[in-house]
């Protein structure tokens, strides 16, 4: 378990791990530089939330908001939101500032999940970015407060259950630079307003989703069964055996 005070690396520097109840002096003066030239990572949920906003369909988030590209460690397809030279939604303000994702929601707050390797247990840490003249100013909050204030912490919480699928299909096996698999995994992950998933809620009696939260949880009990299913029907051997092989792990 890592220690409070102990420093990660955040971005080339480092920074100390704070608890919630750690105070810092923050007001934002909405001068945009921290949604320019940044890689902000979306989830499932951050994508549902937007195309809400924007009446659009996640093919048409894919292809006019944001570029697919490869985790550099696991090799899996993430999605990463336009922001070069600017982020998209960056018109001075942020247009999106209610569904805006994750990696934007408790700026310049963060958290990290730091587990115990004996225990497993998890417990929650933070760290605050001090890049941003407004960490100057005086107003002082904690970081519970102000994550509260930003609704923040759905989000980090989705984000953490999002990461441990992910981890959890990285530790099943799932081939990595294969392209078949990932584009069934951007399918069933990322571009899900398809016909895949159209079948599947008919065939579950769903006629839509009540709120982002409950689409993003399908999505979550979905996804690897589809991939599955897809794999299986195309003859996709490698995949089918690999993810039979390892299914009860
Ligand atoms: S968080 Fe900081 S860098 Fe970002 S818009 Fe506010 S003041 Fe500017
Ligand atoms: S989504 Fe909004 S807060 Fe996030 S980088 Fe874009 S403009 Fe900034």
């Amino acid at each position: 378990m890592r220690l409070k005070g102990e420093k990660i690396p955040y971005r080339g520097k480092e920074y100390p791990i704070k608890h919630k109840y750690n105070k810092f002096r923050f007001v934002c003066d909405k001068c945009g530089r921290c949604c320019c030239d940044i890689d902000i990572m979306l989830n499932p949920y951050d994508i549902i939330r937007i195309c809400n906003r924007l009446k659009i369909t996640s093919v048409r988030f894919l292809k006019d908001y944001a570029s697919i590209t490869l985790g550099a460690d696991s090799r899996v397809p993430i999605v990463l939101l336009n922001t070069r030279p600017r982020c998209v939604f960056n018109k001075k303000i942020c247009t999106i500032y209610e569904d805006r994702p994750t990696n934007c929601r408790g700026y310049p707050v963060g958290r990290i999940t730091m587990t115990d390797k004996d225990t497993g247990e998890e417990e929650a840490g933070y760290i605050v970015n001090d890049n941003c003249s407004a960490i100057q100013t005086k107003k002082r909050q904690t970081i519970e407060e102000w994550l509260r204030k930003e609704k923040a912490d759905e989000y980090f919480n989705i984000s953490t259950r999002w990461n441990r699928f992910i981890t959890k299909l990285i530790q099943k096996g799932f081939p990595k630079n294969n392209e078949m698999f990932n584009f069934l995994f951007i399918k069933a992950c990322y571009d899900f307003d398809n016909n895949l998933y159209n079948k599947l809620m008919a065939a579950k009696g769903i006629s839509q989703f009540k709120t982002a939260e409950d689409k993003f949880n399908f999505i979550l009990d979905n996804a690897e069964p589809l991939i599955l299913n897809i794999a299986s029907k195309v003859n996709f051997d490698k995949v089918r055996e690999m993810l039979e092989k390892n299914k009860d792990k």
